[in-house]
């Protein structure tokens, strides 16, 4: 059968040279294992990030060894009695046309619920990313606006629709006239923005703000870099941003991140407050502050400058930072 092996680090974009086909023997079956026949690889921005060892959520792809990725497939041959032949399955089973498994994190699939190619799509890996980015970051409410980029692709696309099922207004970012067409008629958003025709994050902030006259609830975001700093500034008070993707730093090797590129990468929870908005929790934090000083282990550090006329320079100095701890001006 057929295989592809990364051949090749890429240097910048990744070309066909990269990669190399191999023909190799069907193997033999221990106790335990089952042999898949793939009848579709899924292809994922993620492996653009995995050919290079920049700095991902993920191991880099090992030279000389199949490429990994998503499959469906039937299992032709059966060692376990877990998975029968005849069961089909998705698993991380690589470009290959057969691939080997000792079924542990074989997924089995109803090919009577949906089409076979489904469970790689929507009710595969990139349906349940724009189920948990809409459903439990981006929280959407029934007449609240929400953006998603790369609204016309697996995630994007699936998003865009769980979003407008929820009642909001749904504004799609896309590459290209063909692709807002099929954003707006197929998937239902309200309006979608071709980024291509915009230079720069202002651009396209104005152009994406022109379709959310009440700004922006939620977005969900797959590229990252320009389109969020143009998204951003569009954000309403206590809005949501599920930071799913970075497909605009993918194109080069090794990958360029921005500073907000590790907030996805580690996982990082940001959250903007101003402590105006808690008045309810006040009285709950001078409790638990009175209680800290009066047991001593809260230190109430202060910097006292002595009259009136010493306000302004004692805020001036705020800048050059000399003050230590809280600063405060005793009036005579
Ligand atoms: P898509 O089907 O959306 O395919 C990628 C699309 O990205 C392309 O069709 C293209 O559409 C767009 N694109 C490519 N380059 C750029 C660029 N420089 N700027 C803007 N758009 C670009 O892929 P997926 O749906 O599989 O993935 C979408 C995003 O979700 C990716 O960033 C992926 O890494 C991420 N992801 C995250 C997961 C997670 O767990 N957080 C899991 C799965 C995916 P266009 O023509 O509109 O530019």
């Amino acid at each position: 059968y057929h295989r592809i092996v990364l051949d090749s680090r890429p240097a910048g974009r990744p070309t066909a040279d990269n990669f190399r086909l191999e023909e190799v023997a069907v193997p033999t079956l221990e106790d335990g294992e089952v042999l898949v026949r793939n009848h579709y690889l899924s292809i994922d921005p993620y492996m653009l990030g995995r050919m290079s060892t920049g700095v991902s959520y993920a191991p880099s792809q090992p030279l000389g060894e199949v490429m990994i990725g998503e499959a469906v497939g039937e299992i032709v041959q059966s060692r376990n009695k877990e998975f029968p032949v005849g069961d089909h399955v998705v698993g991380q089973l690589g470009w290959q046309e057969m691939a080997l498994s000792d079924g542990q994190a074989l997924r089995r699939v109803d090919i009577g619920a949906a089409p076979m190619s489904a469970h790689l799509g929507v009710l595969g890996m990139t349906g349940v990313t724009a189920w948990y980015g809409m459903t439990q970051i981006c929280s959407p409410v029934a007449g609240s606006t929400v953006v998603v980029s790369a609204a016309a692709g697996a995630v994007g696309g699936v998003a865009v629709q769980l979003a407008k099922a929820k009642g909001c207004r749904v504004v799609g970012i896309a590459g290209g006239s063909r692709k807002c067409k099929y954003v707006m008629e197929s998937l239902g958003a309200d309006a979608c923005v071709d980024y291509k025709k915009h230079a720069d994050s202002a651009a396209l902030g104005r152009a994406v703000g022109s379709h959310a006259p009440d700004g922006v609830d939620a977005y969900f975001d797959n590229v990252n870099g320009w389109m969020l700093d143009g998204v951003l500034p569009l954000m309403n008070r206590f809005g949501r941003i599920a930071l799913c993707g970075m497909i605009s730093r993918y194109g080069d090797t090794p990958m360029q991140l921005s500073a907000h590129s590790y907030l996805l990468i580690s996982r990082l929870r940001a959250e903007g407050f101003i402590v105006w908005d808690h008045l309810d929790l006040w009285p709950q934090a001078l409790q638990e502050l009175t209680d800290l000083l009066q047991s001593g282990s809260l230190r109430s550090g202060e910097s006292i400058a002595e009259g009136i006329e010493a306000a302004p320079a004692a805020c001036i100095g705020l800048l050059s930072g000399e003050n230590l701890g809280k600063q405060l001006v005793k009036l005579n």
